[in-house]
């Protein structure tokens, strides 16, 4: 959809939504097919400013490194060493390898994988899954390594995946702007996004004189903009200090006993943890003050003050998730807020979950799960699919292809897809990975760019940008729908991700695939939308580019309701908020326990490991990247350079200065990188962005700063990503 500017100059209206955390309105210039200028929508409910990364986009789709024609292998795996072929010689190799594999091992040895990167509706993992069911099958990843420990904890305590539409884990901007105190927990929505209004509603609630408190290892911008007061925290003992919060308020009786007795379930068994009846620890402000480094009366003050402040918001990001038993955070974080009267529950959800399910290609069922059973700690939320135990987990890929049937995996693997996606450079342990790449028969990459994992495929098959091809926006949460309308014609010999399959599709021998364009399927979806509920049709949804669906509009549970105690709420065992999972408790795991319990991580600053490598490794997000997206534009290079982050008395006694080259190392890997000395760090602790593309030198050292060549490849037992539970040691690199 387009407006028309000038008769050189039409503004092509549609959607960023680079995986970032939010979705902006853009508004491009194109002149003579060409995109000439970006800037930030300023009309609709989403029309908040876009970020530099969405501005920048325009380097994205010129940038001299895109993938403009299929490539093949020539040099060795990972050389980056290819020769142009054509579409028909790439197809045909493709289909062949494909063919080959799933005859001689059969359909679950080969892998697809597919990440977010320019993910909407119909160019997206969809597309995939539709062609390879209908190939016959593959074996899937499950889980995600953004926030499985939160997914996780959301499953066994409200008996729902985060971000269902239920503000306790996705606060509404009323929320924030109306609360007495939002603590920041290991949350950065300034440089993270985290919702595209997320840090208009934190400066009005600012303005209305809201406090704000940021318990974080890092001095972070979001702290530096809004709080009041910073508390620096060891990384991985984030679980102690909300034991000692709930020990200081259960103690002073400041918990909300109405709430507790109407909405949960187990809170006498998280008591008898917290006071030490159960284990003999009583868990003390004392007892967290020598775990997280946090001064027990720090602890006590924080305990009152969310107790007391209400309406209060514990804002929590992912990253104190992303450890070793990452899970138990968000598990106590749930607690604390419930058992404070801090949860906010709403009396229906604001769209019906059936919508998001309209909002996709359809797909035959994928024959290698059927008839599989579930995974041990498969999430009765999740459908039959994502729990089949036919699945691997998204950050177990190495240690897959690596191990196989051997090493519990469902399969032998020897194919791998990977689209929208650079997990060579994303998923833990960067060397591992190379060592499984290696091993594969076959890799096929769908890239914008060579990226690190490209350089390892035998075919790259070139994508186009979103801005050169049309889809449909729908929110996870069903309630934000919009046109991506395309700007510009795919450049080079690049195609969408549905054009890829369909051209696929023949040489597989499959022949109904697809009947409809880009624009008969969105027609097709909005349809279906019409039929469910109430929704602009397809003419009028292109005229207005955004549309917001509103939904009953969600309503405070009545006092009425509140007094009803029999009513189910939550689709719980219970039917109530589990602060005590039975869910969890039949998983019979003694790393995975039925209350939140405070677990000391692996290569912890208590490890004997930290003789050796004495530092605490954190892989935070980057304002000029969304994950290893955007690294390689000079723009967004401009605004910040990849550094690993020292504490000033760690760099003084490293002999370190600002700027100086380091080396960042352990067992698992070495990156040359330059320092930035600061303050706005705890001792003890070292942070490296994640994201950077690896750029390894003859000896495998690598000069990019990628953060996964530390981390460990290993899941926390239910499944999340560990991202920050690695121990590094960082060495001047003497001139
Ligand atoms: S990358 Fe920036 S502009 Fe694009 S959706 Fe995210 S926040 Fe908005």
């Amino acid at each position: 959809m387009s407006l028309n500017k000038t008769e050189e100059e039409q503004i092509v209206r549609t959607i960023c939504n680079s995986h970032c955390g939010g979705i902006c309105e853009m508004k491009v210039h194109v002149s003579g097919g060409r995109i000439v200028r970006i800037e930030s929508g300023d009309e609709g409910e989403m029309s908040h400013r876009m970020c530099a990364r969405g501005r920048a986009y325009r380097q994205r789709v010129y940038a001299p490194d895109r993938v403009f024609y299929p490539l093949k292998r020539k040099g060795p795996r990972g050389a980056g060493e290819f020769t142009r072929v054509s579409w028909d010689e790439a197809l045909e190799t493709v289909a062949h390898e494909m063919k080959r594999v799933r005859d001689t091992y059969g359909n679950a040895s080969i892998l697809h994988f597919c990440s977010m990167a320019d993910a909407h509706t119909l160019h997206h993992v969809q597309a995939f899954h539709r062609l390879l069911c209908l190939f016959g099958g593959y074996t899937a990843p499950w889980g995600t390594i953004s926030n499985e420990g939160e997914c996780f904890a959301s499953g066994v305590t409200y008996g729902l995946r985060p971000r269902e539409p239920q503000p306790w884990m996705r606060r509404t901007e009323e929320e924030y702007i109306n609360a007495r105190l939002i603590v920041m927990w290991s949350w950065n929505p300034v440089t993270t996004r985290q919702g595209t209004r997320a840090s208009w509603s934190l400066a009005c609630a600012k303005e209305r004189g809201t406090k704000f408190i940021s318990v974080d290892p890092r001095y972070t911008d979001s702290a530096a903009t809004f709080a009041d007061q910073w508390i620096p925290i060891k990384p991985g003992t984030d679980v102690a200090v909300l034991a000692a919060m709930a020990y200081v308020i259960v103690n002073e009786h400041l918990y909300d006993k109405p709430f507790i007795d109407t909405y949960t379930f187990g809170f006498d068994r998280y008591k008898d943890y917290i006071l030490g009846l159960e284990d003999g620890i009583a868990k003390t402000p004392e007892w967290a003050e020598s775990i997280s480094g946090i001064p027990a009366a720090t602890i006590t003050d924080l305990a009152r003050e969310y107790a007391r402040m209400k309406p209060a918001i514990l804002a929590t990001g992912y990253a104190a998730g992303r450890t070793a038993f990452g899970e138990q955070f968000h598990r106590a974080i749930y607690t604390l807020e419930a058992i404070t009267g801090n949860t906010v529950i709403w009396a229906q959800p604001a769209a019906p979950r059936a919508l998001r399910h309209i909002c996709r290609i359809p797909s035959p069922p994928n024959q290698v799960e059927m008839g599989v059973p579930s995974r041990w700690n498969a999430l009765p939320y999740r459908s039959a699919s994502v729990n089949s135990s036919a699945r691997v987990n998204v950050n177990l890929l190495a240690d897959a292809i690596l191990k196989g049937k051997a090493g519990g995996y469902p399969a032998d693997f020897r194919f791998l897809w990977l689209s929208n996606t650079n997990y060579l450079n994303q998923l833990a342990e960067v060397n591992k990975a190379i060592k499984a790449f290696q091993q594969l028969e076959f890799i096929l990459v769908t890239e914008q760019f060579m990226s690190s994992s490209a350089k390892f495929a035998d075919i790259v098959l070139p994508v186009c940008t979103f801005l050169e091809r049309n889809d449909l926006y729908a929110s996870g949460d069903g309630g934000i729908y919009g046109l991506v309308s395309k700007a510009i014609e795919p450049l080079g010999e690049s195609k969408s991700q549905l054009q890829i399959c369909d051209a696929l599709a023949p040489k597989l021998g499959i022949n109904d695939y697809n009947d409809k364009s880009d624009e008969e399927w969105v027609k097709y979806i909005v349809a279906k939308l019409s039929e469910e509920v109430e929704f602009p049709d397809y003419n009028i949804l292109s005229n207005q580019g955004f549309y917001s669906k509103k939904f009953d509009k969600p309503t405070a549970v009545s006092n009425k309701r509140l007094e009803d105690s029999e009513q189910k709420i939550f689709p719980t065992p219970s039917g109530k908020i589990e602060i005590y999972s039975q869910i969890a408790a039949e998983m019979n795991h003694p790393l995975i326990p039925p209350i939140p319990k405070y677990i000391e991580t692996w290569e912890s600053s208590n490890d004997p490991l930290a003789k050796k490598y004495p530092l605490q490794l954190i892989t935070p997000h980057f304002k000029r990247r969304a994950h290893s997206q955007f690294d390689n534009l000079p723009w967004l290079q401009e605004l910040q350079f990849q550094a690993v982050t020292i504490s000033t008395l760690d760099a003084e006694s490293r002999g370190i200065q600002d700027g100086d080259m380091v080396k960042v190392f352990n067992d698992r890997g070495q990156a040359m990188v330059p320092a930035r000395v600061t303050e706005r760090l705890m001792p003890g602790v070292v942070s490296l962005p994640q994201g950077a593309w690896y750029t390894p030198d003859e000896n495998g050292v690598d000069h990019g700063g990628c953060a996964n060549m530390f981390t460990k490849n290993e899941t926390s037992p239910a499944g999340a990503f560990v991202c920050n539970s690695a121990l590094v040691q960082v060495e001047k690199v003497e001139k």
